[in-house]
């Protein structure tokens, strides 16, 4: 088994390390190591939790020689704020014996201190590409001595319309400059931007396997609706030894009716986050779910993908994910390193095909457990799950969407205009054996060893 002492580190980085108490390198930080060393472009296919951040951090700052220019000379592109301040705040661990400087750089506060802050100069400078783009209009900051470029958690950024900005940015940076760039999942979006400014790259995956972790306990429950799941994460909830818990909601209206109807319940306990709240509240939730002043959190997926929200003791799906994937990464983020971790999901009728493709994935089937007495069967129904008159929709709906009871305002799965993702184009190749697209050719071919 390779150790840190495998690799050739300075005497600096050997001693960050033992303070954070690091042991061993993980699977992506021995991969990304000699690779990212070597200069050459690096996609890493790899999840938060499997210690990505260091993984390219430790090179770079190997490499990262002391310096006085103002200008900087890495950049790391981050997809959300919460994930540039958590970034900068490792980095500056990882080089607390190193004498280098950095910066984060993200909308929603005010740009002067920024602007003031890197006038000063700066080596690192972490940033969402908005904020950057405006900083960088504003001559305040220049990218002409960016030698390395990583842009990381790139699916979400992608997801949250990003392109433009990033291609805008990459007019700005010196074509002679190395790419880094992380992702969960390989989209299509993903590979045509690696298509666009990529030259050879290698390609290091850490797969999203279908294998879970074995120190997370998995249990499912069946529940018929969306307000007897709120009671029975209710009646869950109230066990103590449910220490951090972490609560995915498909989207963001149910994660606030979530919210909403706990909040009395575990009142200054919980907390939510989605996209629409304003940032100084996403951050201050964040602050406190991880210092354990607040003990749950209500979460959509995207949001807490890039979050380094550590020793979470449950996972818990009000949903079940119509992607296979999704539900790995959800559960993922309970259970790291040696700890012990615990997943719950909910599911519904409608659910129970989604939940077959999960099982499927894992090559297991999640043990079932009774639904609690207690617990009270909600008559209340969403919008989305009152039953349909048949008599009320003409035959092509019901044709288009024959699911028994489905609101016919749920469109079919292929009609929704979601981002299907890897999952989908896995899915595809495994159906035709051969590639389907100009794109996965040219995935292929790079990944031919
Ligand atoms: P990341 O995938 O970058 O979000 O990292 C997930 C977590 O793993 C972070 O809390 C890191 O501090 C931690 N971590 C990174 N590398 C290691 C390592 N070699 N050993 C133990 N923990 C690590």
């Amino acid at each position: 088994m390779e150790t840190f002492d495998d690799f050739t580190i300075s005497k600096q980085l050997q001693y960050a390390i033992a303070d954070l108490g690091y042991e061993k390198p993980t699977p992506i930080q021995v991969e990304a190591f000699p690779v990212i060393r070597s200069g050459r472009d690096v996609v890493g296919i790899a999840q938060t939790g499997t210690g990505k951040t260091f993984a390219y951090m430790l090179p770079i700052l190997q490499d990262l020689k002391f310096s006085k220019e103002i200008h900087p000379r890495v950049l790391i592109l981050v997809p959300t704020r919460e994930l540039a301040i958590q970034t900068t705040e490792e980095i500056e661990k990882f080089g607390k014996y190193l004498n280098i400087r950095v910066q984060a750089i993200y909308g929603g506060v005010n740009m002067n201190m920024q602007k003031q802050m890197v006038v000063q100069g700066t080596d690192i400078i972490v940033a969402t590409p908005g904020r950057l783009y405006d900083l960088v209009l504003s001559r305040a900051l220049q990218l002409k001595n960016i030698k390395k470029l990583v842009i990381d958690e790139v699916d979400i950024m992608l997801d949250l319309g990003f392109r433009f900005q990033l291609t805008n940015l990459f007019e700005l940076i010196p074509v002679k400059r190395q790419h880094i760039l992380f992702s969960a999942t390989m989209t299509e979006e993903v590979d045509t931007l690696i298509q666009q400014f990529f030259r050879n790259a290698e390609t290091i995956t850490i797969a999203v396997s279908g294998t879970p972790l074995a120190n997370i306990e998995q249990r499912t429950y069946s529940v018929p609706n969306f307000y007897t799941k709120v009671n029975l994460l209710r009646h869950l909830l109230v066990d103590e030894s449910m220490e951090k818990v972490l609560i995915f909601v498909a989207n963001k209206r149910n994660t606030d009716r979530v919210y909403s109807e706990l909040e009395s319940d575990f009142m200054g306990d919980i907390a939510v986050i989605h996209s629409n709240k304003s940032q100084n509240y996403r951050i201050r939730a964040i602050d406190n779910f991880n210092a354990g002043s607040v003990r749950i959190l209500v979460s959509t997926d995207i949001m807490s993908r890039g979050l380094d929200l550590d020793k979470i003791s449950h996972v818990i799906n009000m949903d079940t994910p119509r992607f296979a994937e999704n539900y790995m990464h959800r559960i993922g983020r309970t259970g790291r390193a040696e700890q012990e971790g615990h997943a719950i999901l909910f599911y519904t009728d409608r659910e129970v095909s989604f939940k077959e493709d999960i099982e499927a994935l894992m090559g297991m089937k999640i043990p079932e457990l009774p639904f609690p007495e207690s617990v009270e069967i909600s008559k209340r129904l969403l919008p989305s799950e009152e039953p349909v008159d048949p008599n009320a929709v003409d035959d092509r709906q019901i044709e288009r969407n024959p699911t028994k009871n489905a609101g016919f305002h749920e469109k079919s799965l292929k009609n929704q205009k979601i981002n299907l993702g890897g999952s989908y184009k896995r899915k595809i190749e495994k159906k035709y054996k051969k590639p389907k697209t100009r794109g996965d050719k040219n995935y292929n071919k790079r990944n031919k060893k």
